[in-house]
């Protein structure tokens, strides 16, 4: 049986299906992975991405933290690609019960996923840091300098900055349906980056199935292994 049989005959077997995704899952929508490229913002910033994205950057340089986030991490262009499609269908169906991602990019919701445990959060939600208002992308799309509330206070995007920890009910409530799984589909990361693996840890099911474009050292750990895209992958199935 070729990989794409056997990834059709798990999911067919199962109503339990669980998918937890990193970066790779955004490539194929246009989103680059900040963490793969980072030479080319050598030429622009004077910090690596991850200290800009850190919280004490955020604090003591605001306004350059903002000129990052404006430039590198809002994509309002993008649009899901045949992974977050497929993975609606699927919850639709009865079939997948939860999307845990790491991507901030809102893609799965906007495909119609439902349940959907944004781990770092998601650049489609703000608020401002004085009074709790809300605020919506464009506010800080829009504005130059540090995106301000009627009220003075500085918006804050609600995505997990390095330093900061993760929201303990949306990691409560992935570590639960990973739980009740029977099938967990990881794709675009490794199983073994934070915090993939204390969530896997949960993971008492069958069958784990990797998607990944490149070799994994944790290959061993899953019951079926397939070496390319996601979105190729799912739009095979
Ligand atoms: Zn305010």
């Amino acid at each position: 049986m070729d990989e794409i049989s056997k990834l059709r005959s798990i999911i067919s077997g199962s109503d339990d299906i669980v998918f937890f995704g990193g970066a790779g899952v955004s490539t194929e929508s246009g989103i680059p992975d900040f963490r793969s490229t980072d030479g080319l913002y050598n030429q622009q910033y004077a910090y690596p991405p991850e200290t800009i994205l850190s919280r004490s950057f955020f604090d003591s340089d605001t306004a350059e933290f903002f000129r990052f986030y404006r430039d590198k991490m809002l994509h309002p262009d993008a649009r899901p690609n045949a992974a977050h499609i497929k993975l609606a269908e699927l919850e639709m169906q009865g079939k997948l019960t939860a999307v845990i991602t790491q991507n901030i990019d809102g893609l799965h919701t906007m495909a119609g996923s439902r349940c959907v445990h944004e781990l770092h959060g998601s650049v489609h939600r703000n608020h401002c840091m004085k009074c709790g208002g809300s605020h919506s992308t464009e506010r800080i799309s829009e504005s130059e300098g540090i995106p301000r509330c009627v009220c003075g206070g500085t918006i804050k995007p609600d995505v997990v900055l390095y330093e900061e920890p993760l929201d303990r009910s949306v990691m409560d409530d992935a570590a639960e349906a990973i739980r009740n799984a029977d099938v967990l589909i990881v794709g675009g990361t490794s199983l073994n980056v934070f915090p993939a693996a204390g969530l896997l840890s949960h993971f008492r099911g069958g069958s784990i199935v990797l998607i990944n474009r490149s070799r994994l050292p944790d290959e061993d750990k899953a019951t079926l292994v397939i070496r390319s895209p996601i979105g190729e992958t799912m739009s095979r199935l």
